[in-house]
């Protein structure tokens, strides 16, 4: 690791001016993320600037029913915290579904969302990688694309944003609340970060040096009927191997409004708005979940080791929205809460505890 300094953030104005001013810094969240890339030589900041005791670190509910989530709130937090747990049980499930209890408590919410991706040949630097390097070439396009992208990817790179609370925030509709050296800015979430294209160095569409003060989620009744699926190679701590994040309204049998979003399958968490058009408007039924979502997938181009996340995204989904419509006058009556887990289910490895 190379020698870098330290400062502490006192106000946002403050630890933005202290970043545009050094072309080598970097902000400091929990730094789950960050000290382990600093270790493996993947960044290499002369600066540090420690946000997490700038005053950002509160949820509070907005006036229209939505809430605004100061970036430092920590995953652990935000994910019991009543309201999110009452209203938006998507967002609590992905945040329980990432990482250990242990990360989760240092990790905040601006760091989860710029989190950067887990492909091997970026966090190797052996080996070339167009992210970390831009112009040397993409290892993984050729090489171990199991984990990597189905949909959105370019010759250039193939990786996946690897954040779970990200997928949720995304159905939702969140905006994230940025402060840029020409000022204050609000980012619809699935405008936030990009797809690889040419550049797949630059992972959001802020301006370099910008600092993520909240993410604001507005306010949706039928988020109540929500939930987060997870796949994933074990059952305690890993990054998805594919996962949904899904809400419906129904009016009567009919599919009012549903949000999907779709995690580990591209650059960006993916919102799978061509499904959701599919199925607003139809019968809730699983027939026509296989359908809207098979839409959605058409755009898939699988590499040659992951083909697999294709029918892995298309169960995910029957099943989350099956799940979601049980009980309701669509589905066959189980008394059971939509947006708990089943027993035996076993395949989002969300614990139980401490929700
Ligand atoms: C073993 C392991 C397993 C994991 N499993 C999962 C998983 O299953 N699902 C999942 O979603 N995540 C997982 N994670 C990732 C973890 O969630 C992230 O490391 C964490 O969310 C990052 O948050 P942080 O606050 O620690 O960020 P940091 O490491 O401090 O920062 C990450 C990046 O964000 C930037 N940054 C931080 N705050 C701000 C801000 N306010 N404004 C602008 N830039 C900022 C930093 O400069 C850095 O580039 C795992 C991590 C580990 C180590
Ligand atoms: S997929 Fe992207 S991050 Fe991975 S090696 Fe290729 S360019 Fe680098």
């Amino acid at each position: 690791m190379r020698t870098f300094r330290y400062e502490r953030g006192t106000d946002p104005g403050q630890a933005m001016a202290l970043v545009a001013g050094e072309p080598d810094a970097a902000y400091l969240g929990g730094g789950t993320n960050l000290v382990d890339l600093m270790k493996l030589g993947v960044a290499r900041p002369r600066l540090l600037v420690d946000v997490t005791r700038l005053p950002l670190d509160s949820v509070e509910p907005l006036p229209d029913g939505g809430l605004r989530i100061g970036a430092t709130v920590r995953n652990s937090e935000l994910a019991a915290h009543p309201a999110v747990r009452r209203d938006y049980p998507v967002l609590a499930r992905a945040l329980l579904a990432g990482a250990s209890g242990q990360l989760r408590n240092m990790a905040t919410v601006g760091g989860n969302l710029l989190q950067r991706t887990r492909c091997y040949y970026f966090q190797d630097v052996s080996r070339a990688c167009n992210k970390r390097e831009p112009g040397a070439g993409c290892s993984a396009l050729d090489g171990q694309n199991r984990d990597l992208a189905i949909l959105g990817w370019s010759p250039q790179c193939v990786a996946t944003h690897p954040s779970d609370m990200a997928v949720a925030l995304t159905a939702l509709d969140a905006v994230v609340e940025v402060l840029e050296p020409a000022g204050a800015r609000e980012i619809p979430l699935t405008e936030f970060h990009r797809l690889p294209g040419e550049r797949p160095d630059q992972e959001t569409t802020m301006a370099p040096g910008g600092l993520v003060t909240a993410v604001r989620i507005p306010a949706l009744p039928y988020a109540r009927r929500s939930t987060y699926r997870k796949a994933r190679d074990r059952a305690s701590f890993a990054f998805a191997a594919g996962s949904v994040a899904a809400a419906i309204d129904l009016d009567g049998p009919l599919v009012r409004e549903v949000r999907l979003g779709y995690g580990a399958v591209a650059h960006r968490p993916w919102r799978a708005r061509l499904a959701e058009e599919a199925l607003r408007g139809r019968p809730a039924t699983e027939e026509n979940f296989r359908l809207a979502v098979d839409e959605e997938l058409a755009l898939a181009r699988p590499l040659a080791h992951n083909a697999f996340k294709i029918p892995l995204i298309r169960n995910l989904t029957v099943r989350t929205l099956v799940e979601l419509t049980e009980g309701s006058a669509a589905g066959t009556s189980t008394g059971r809460d939509p947006g708990r887990r089943r027993d035996g289910d076993g395949d989002d490895g969300t614990p139980e505890r401490g929700r």
